[in-house]
C-alpha cells in the first residue's frame, strides 16, 4: 500500500508521527493509500526548513525569482495530465473537470511571472526641499496555506504562487483526504530550480493545523475550507499575531428573471450545480426562479439531468463523479431525505439507481424550498439542486441579501438595467450575469464576504500579491552642505 509523506528540505521525509489515515479511491470505495499524519516536531521541521531558506530566497533578484515560476509554468503545462489523473483518483472528479482545475491553477503560476511588474513600489521625488519619499514591498517570511480537499491542485496554487514570487518561503497543509497533487507539485517546484525549503509540505489533520497556528515562526496563514473551521483559523491565527486570510463556505444563489432565456439559464443552473457533484464552493446551489418562469425552468432542468452521465471519474465519457467519502455521501443523502417532510418537492431523486460501490450520488433536484428548510439553510457541497420560487428582482435580492453566505452568485436576464442594479445591490464577493460560475481571472482576486470569508484580503492576483508583502516607506536626503542645520521642528513639506 502507498504511503504518502511529508516534504521537507527538498525531499520525501517519511513521518515519525505513527498517526495516519486512509485514503480512498471515491469510486471504488477502496483504501488506494495510506497518509502520514504529521506531529507538531514535524511541523517544526518543515518550519525550520522554510525559515532557513528565506533570507537566501528573499534576496534572490526578481528575476530569478520570476524565472523559477515561468520554469514551473512549463512543468505544470507539460504534466498536466498526471495532475489531473492524481486528483480525479483522489478526489473523484471526472478527467475533464480535474484537467479544468489544473489550468486554473496554471493561471496563478502564470500571473506569478510578472512578480517584477507586480511588486513595484512608488517614488515621489521632492516631497520636500531635497527629499525623495518611495515605497517598497518586502516578503513577510515563512508563511503556511491550508487548504480543502475540493480543489488539491488549483487552491494550493491560488497561494504558493504569489507567496514564493515574492519571496517568502511556504510550508503547505493539504487536505488528508487528496494528498498526492501536493507532494507532486513540490517534486515539479524543485525541477523549476526552488531551493530546497523554499517549498515545504507536512500531511496532517488538526494536530499539524494547530501546530502552524501556534508557531512563532510562522507570519502568515491563507486557508481554503469550511465556514466554521474558517473561522476557527482566523480567530486562533490573528490571536497569536499573524496575518490571515481563511475563506470559508458557501451558499450559491442564481437569481433567473422572468425575461431571461429560460433555457441557457437551464443549461447553467445544471452545469454549475453538478458541476465536480457540487463540491464547488462557486457551485449554484439555489436557482432563485421567478414565478412566471418557474414552472419552466424546472421542467428545462429536470429534463437534462438523465442525460448526465454518472461514474468513475477516470472514464473518459462520464460528466460527474462521486462525492469525497461515504461519510459525506451519506450526509448529502440526510438532505434529500428530509426535504419532502419538511415541504419541498422531490423533482429528481438522486437516490435512485446509485452504482453500489463507491460514494456516488446521482443529480437531485427540489423545487418549492423555503428559507426556513434545512436544505436552504446549510451548505450541502452535493449534487443538490433547491428551486426557490420568487416573486421578482427585490424578493430576490432580498433572499440572496439575508443568506450569512455570500461567495458568488450570478443573474440571468436580458435587461442590462436589472443586472446593472443586481451588481449595485447585491452583498456578494463574486457575481456573474449570465455566467453561472463567476471565478475571477487570476489578475483580479478571488473571494467572498460576510461568512465566506474571514479576514480583509481575498485570494489570489492583485491582494494576493499585498497579502504576501509588507509594505516599507522610505523618506530620503543626501548630504548636502549647503542645507544643513540643527531643527528641532517636526518635518514639514512645504
Ligand atoms: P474543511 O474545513 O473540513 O477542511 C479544510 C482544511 O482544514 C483541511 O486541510 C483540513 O485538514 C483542515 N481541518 C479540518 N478540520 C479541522 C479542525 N477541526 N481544525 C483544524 N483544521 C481542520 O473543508 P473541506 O471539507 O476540506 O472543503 C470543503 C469546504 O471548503 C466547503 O465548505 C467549501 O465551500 C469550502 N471551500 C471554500 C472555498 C472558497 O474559496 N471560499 C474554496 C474551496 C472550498
Amino acid at each position: 500500500m502507498k504511503t504518502i509523506s511529508h516534504w521537507i528540505d527538498g525531499r520525501v521525509v517519511e513521518s515519525t508521527s505513527g498517526r495516519s489515515a486512509v485514503v480512498f479511491n471515491p469510486a471504488t470505495g477502496e483504501q488506494s493509500a495510506s497518509v502520514d499524519l504529521a506531529s507538531s516536531a514535524e511541523v517544526d521541521a518543515a518550519v525550520a526548513s522554510a525559515k532557513a531558506a528565506f533570507p537566501e530566497w528573499r534576496a534572490t533578484s526578481l528575476s530569478r525569482r520570476a524565472e523559477v515560476m515561468f520554469r514551473m509554468r512549463e512543468l505544470v503545462d507539460a504534466n498536466r495530465k498526471e495532475i489531473a489523473s492524481l486528483v480525479t483518483a483522489e478526489h473523484g472528479k471526472v478527467l475533464s473537470d480535474a484537467m479544468g482545475e489544473v489550468a486554473r491553477g496554471l493561471e496563478n503560476i502564470e500571473f506569478a511571472c510578472g512578480i517584477p511588474q507586480l511588486i513595484k513600489g512608488d517614488y515621489s521625488e521632492q516631497a520636500a526641499g531635497g527629499v525623495d519619499v518611495y515605497s517598497i514591498r518586502q516578503p513577510l517570511g515563512v508563511v503556511a496555506g491550508i487548504t480543502p480537499f475540493n480543489f488539491p491542485a488549483m487552491v494550493p496554487m491560488w497561494m504558493f504562487a504569489n507567496a514564493l514570487a515574492c519571496g517568502n518561503t511556504f510550508v503547505l497543509k493539504p487536505s488528508e483526504k487528496d494528498p498526492s497533487v501536493a507532494l507532486f507539485l513540490a517534486e515539479l517546484l524543485a525541477q523549476a530550480g526552488l531551493p530546497a525549503g523554499c517549498f515545504n509540505v507536512v500531511q496532517g489533520d488538526k494536530v499539524a493545523v494547530d501546530a502552524i497556528l501556534g508557531h512563532d515562526d510562522i507570519a502568515a496563514v491563507s486557508f481554503v475550507g469550511s465556514t466554521p473551521i474558517a473561522k476557527y483559523i482566523y480567530e486562533t491565527g490573528t490571536a497569536n499575531g499573524k496575518r490571515v486570510q481563511a475563506l470559508g463556505g458557501a451558499k450559491n444563489h442564481m437569481l433567473v428573471l422572468a425575461d431571461a432565456d429560460v433555457d441557457m439559464a437551464a443549461d447553467a443552473a445544471v452545469g454549475a450545480g453538478y458541476g465536480s457533484a457540487g463540491e464547488r464552493c462557486m457551485a449554484i446551489s439555489v436557482v432563485l426562479a421567478a414565478d412566471s418562469i418557474a414552472d419552466d425552468l424546472v421542467a428545462k432542468i429536470a429534463e437534462r439531468i438523465p442525460s448526465i452521465k454518472v461514474g468513475p471519474g477516470n472514464e473518459p465519457d462520464n460528466e460527474m463523479g462521486p462525492l469525497i467519502t461515504a461519510e459525506h455521501r451519506d450526509k448529502v443523502m440526510g438532505y434529500v431525505n428530509n426535504a419532502p417532510e419538511e415541504g419541498a418537492t422531490l423533482v429528481v431523486d438522486g437516490r435512485a439507481g446509485v452504482p453500489s460501490e463507491g460514494y456516488f450520488l446521482n443529480p437531485t433536484l427540489l423545487d418549492n424550498v423555503t428559507p426556513d428548510m434545512a436544505c436552504y439553510r446549510d451548505e450541502i457541497f452535493g449534487p443538490v439542486l433547491s428551486v426557490m420560487r420568487v416573486a421578482g428582482y427585490q424578493d430576490g435580492i432580498d433572499t440572496i441579501n439575508s443568506n450569512p453566505y455570500a461567495n458568488g452568485t450570478a443573474i440571468f436576464t436580458r435587461d442590462g438595467g436589472a443586472a446593472r442594479q443586481f451588481q449595485f445591490d447585491v452583498q456578494v464577493g463574486m457575481v456573474g450575469i449570465n455566467v453561472p460560475v463567476p471565478v475571477p481571472v487570476s489578475y483580479y482576486s478571488f473571494g467572498g464576504w460576510k461568512s465566506s470569508l474571514f479576514g480583509d484580503t481575498h485570494m489570489y492576483g492583485p491582494e494576493g500579491v499585498n497579502f504576501y508583502t509588507q509594505g516599507k516607506v522610505i523618506t530620503s536626503r543626501w548630504p548636502d552642505p549647503a542645507t544643513s542645520s540643527v531643527d528641532l521642528g517636526f518635518p514639514e513639506t512645504r
